[in-house]
């Protein structure tokens, strides 16, 4: 018995270890518990009473990999590649220790295996999976720029061959049990309550404690390495594959490839050895720090409602009121049905209110089309929805979400007639995406209720929320708000009132700098090629079609009024009006802007582009327009941490990535400035404003951070190199 594993050996001599890991809701890989698996591993091999062993979990899930929260502070630790490979190294001392203690050694899976938890299941001899619907097993260090680092890139590919190995752990996807049989990862399915006695049953049947690949004359199922044909196809192909998809921005995929590729033409020990290297390599750098820290660790928090007030009593929606049906209104008409919410869809016709509720019906039909949604789930979801033009029906909201169109007038109107039959104590939200809150407020007669919830198009498929304070939001709107963002399952950051917010504004210095390259003769091609070499989904120009050309002028325009004299104009302005009144070409939603849209073919750069905007004779590097794209977005976002729009770097940095595509290798837009290193950034942002015009000047607080050496993630005490 151990602190985190009890160990039981049974009249047949068959020792049952239940992982068991104190103080959290899942087994994950700490240190103590890798000190007590140690421990018990010598027991199993010295003690001549145990015949063999099963693992197997007290929690409801086999064992969910390690702690990231600890393993994203290495990098800011000072941990170096030796020292991270040695973290490897111990594990796969003790995991080998186990596969060849010469005593048959069985895991029992339930729940979920992932990471650690399916390597130790790996060193086993024998693994029964349960064959329950939630049951999951995985090795998804990929996708938080890691590789497995306990023998998973080695056991794996020995078990199941290169070609699939490199998919599983490349791509990181889990498998559920009968996948996971059919792909040999176990070796039986049984129900959830019965797994622990099948493990037994294959040891007292005479299982052996030996694996396949200690047994003599031992070959890679379809060959390791280049030895065959069909080896060599999935190294080269991989990698070309890999390097394509992840423009090299990723340093995980490439390693795992490397690993299996050197792994696969050694015996076992030497090719953990590898396993090891390459994964001391990837913790000690600055990827894989930045995927776990935003993606996974301010994510979860974020998730959790971190910015939640603590004094408001949790709140649900039951039934929520949306006000026009156009695609916003009938996306989060979708999002809210599916989370169980009663909704009420107004528009001011009849018609228009019906057309928002069959964007819904159109997604359902596709997802039972799928075989993901049940006919009865996805009619019920459907019911749950009311199209309407009568305000009455609003009366017992407990949340009003607006998405009329983007005007004030109209705005204020449908605020004023909502506001008239809602319950006094109801929340009224805007879905607008320019318009300052604290001004849309002033209409309102209780601006402490009135607040802005910021979806994303498609909301379906956007995971993230803004939220807008106004000035006179209270905490108690804004823990109502984030209560529904997490009825929603959606991700929110919750940012302060200002022109454009938070997403908008920051995404909009990348289209324009896109646009004024054009201006200046850069080839299109080039810069739509190189925004996606740095990881963006997709170019300046193609996104500026995608959002629409003319809704940009619109914005812009209002901007322009509001601000009056102290409007000047940005970057892009002209080749934005042009577009928009003298070519007409306003977007692809009218079937032309930037690019061509052909009727039944691919989209392609409009020809004409050339004609107006003359290439330049000498064209700048990739990595040139590349800065120029990535730095600018940077730039405002640190604006907008020094004007107090976004408070924590955590919620910039997430709300880039979620919200407008900046890449997550990044770890987001102040993750970004932090890794290439604050005095180097502002360096370099001197350096283009002397070439390409004053937007990239950094402002006097940048400089002084830089100067001050401040990072946006201050290096906690704790986490400082010894
Ligand atoms: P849309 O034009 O598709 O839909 C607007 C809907 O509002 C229409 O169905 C219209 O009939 C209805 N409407 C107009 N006046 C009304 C009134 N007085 N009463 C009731 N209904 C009325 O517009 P959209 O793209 O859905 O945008 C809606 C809001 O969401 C805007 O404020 C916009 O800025 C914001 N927004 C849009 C996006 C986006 O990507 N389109 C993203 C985030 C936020």
């Amino acid at each position: 018995m151990t602190k985190n594993i009890s160990l039981n050996v049974d009249g047949d001599g068959i020792a049952t270890l239940l992982l068991d890991v104190a103080d959290k809701p899942m087994n994950v890989l700490t240190p103590g518990l890798e000190n007590d698996l140690e421990e018990c591993i010598e027991r199993i091999a010295s003690d001549g009473a145990i015949r063999g062993a099963v693992f197997a979990s007290a929690k409801s899930s086999f064992m969910a990999g390690a702690d990231i929260k600890d393993m994203a502070s290495a990098f800011d630790r000072g941990v170096t590649a030796a020292e991270g490979a040695r973290l490897s190294q111990r594990l796969n001392r003790l995991f080998r220790k186990l596969e060849t203690c010469g005593k048959p050694v069985a895991a029992a899976i339930n729940g979920v295996a992932l990471g650690g938890g399916l390597e130790l299941a790996l060193a086993c001899h024998y693994r029964v999976m349960a064959n329950d619907p939630k049951a999951r097993v995985g090795l998804p260090e990929v996708t938080i720029g890691l590789l497995p680092g306990a023998g998973g890139t080695q056991r794996v590919p020995r078990l199941i061959g290169v070609t699939d190995a490199l998919r599983f752990i490349t791509q990181g996807r889990p498998l559920a049990a009968e996948a996971a049989l059919k792909q040999g990862l176990v070796h039986e399915l049984a129900p959830a309550d019965q797994i622990v006695e099948r493990a037994r049953q294959w040891i007292l049947k005479g299982g052996q404690g030996v694996q396949p690949w200690d047994e003599k004359g031992f070959r890679v199922p379809g060959g390791g390495g280049m030895s065959t044909p069909k080896a060599a196809q999935a190294f080269m192909g991989g990698t070309a594959l890999t390097a394509k998809a992840t423009m090299r921005n990723y340093p995980a995929p490439l390693a795992i490839l490397s690993c299996i590729y050197e792994g696969t033409q050694l015996p076992i020990d030497k090719a953990l050895e590898i396993e090891s290297k390459y994964f001391g390599k990837l913790l000690a750098g600055p990827v894989a720090r930045n995927l776990m820290r935003t993606m996974f660790v301010n994510k979860g928090l974020a998730d959790k409602l971190s910015r939640r007030p603590v004094g408001p009593e949790k709140a649900r929606v039951t039934k929520l009121g949306i006000l026009g049906a156009g695609m916003m209104g009938a996306g989060v008409a979708y999002s809210s049905a599916i989370a169980g919410m009663q909704v009420i869809l107004l528009d001011t016709t009849q018609e228009a209110a019906e057309k928002g509720k069959a964007y819904s019906q159109k997604l359902l039909a596709n997802q039972v089309e799928r075989g993901r949604s049940s006919q009865a789930d996805a009619e019920a979801v459907l019911a749950r929805i009311k199209p309407t033009t009568s305000y009455d029906e609003l009366a017992d909201c407990e949340l009003v979400i607006e998405a009329v169109f983007e005007n004030r007038e109209i705005k204020a109107d449908v605020t004023a007639k909502a506001e008239a039959v809602i319950p006094e104590t109801a929340v009224f939200a805007s879905n607008t995406s320019t318009l300052p809150i604290t001004g849309l407020a002033k209409v309102s007669k209780r601006p402490g209720q009135f607040i802005g919830i910021h979806f994303f198009s498609p909301v379906d498929k956007m995971p993230l929320v803004e939220i807008i304070l106004g000035k006179k939001t209270s905490d108690e709107t804004l823990a109502r708000a984030l209560d529904y963002v997490g009825q929603l399952r959606k991700t929110p950051i919750v940012v302060n009132d200002s022109r454009g917010f938070y997403t908008s504004r920051c995404f909009g210095t990348f289209t324009r700098e896109g646009m004024a390259m054009l201006e200046e003769g850069v080839d299109p091609a080039l810069i739509e090629n190189a925004a996606k070499m740095a990881g963006m989904p997709v170019g300046p120009l193609a996104v500026a079609d995608e959002v629409t050309i003319d809704l940009q002028w619109k914005v812009t325009r209002q901007t322009e009024q509001d601000l009056g004299r102290r409007f000047e104009k940005p970057a892009g302005y002209e080749v934005i009006r042009k577009f928009v009144e003298d070519l007409k070409r306003p977007g692809r939603r009218f079937g032309a802007g930037f690019y061509e849209y052909p009727a039944n073919g691919k989209k392609f750069l409009w020809p004409g582009l050339g004609d107006i905007y003359p290439l330049q004779s000498e064209q700048p590097s990739a990595d040139v327009v590349i800065k120029r794209l990535m730095y600018i977005q940077a730039l405002e976002a640190a604006r907008c941490m020094e004007e107090g729009v976004v408070t924590t770097a955590a919620e910039a940095d997430l709300g880039s990535i979620l919200g407008w595509g900046f890449p997550a290798w990044t770890g987001g837009t102040l993750s970004f400035i932090d890794t290439i290193g604050i005095e180097t950034f502002v360096a370099d942002c001197n350096q283009l404003a002397r070439k390409y015009g004053k937007r990239f000047r950094p402002s006097r607080w940048l400089r002084h951070r830089a100067e001050r050496k401040e990072l946006f993630y201050p290096v906690k005490d704790k986490d400082r190199a010894a």
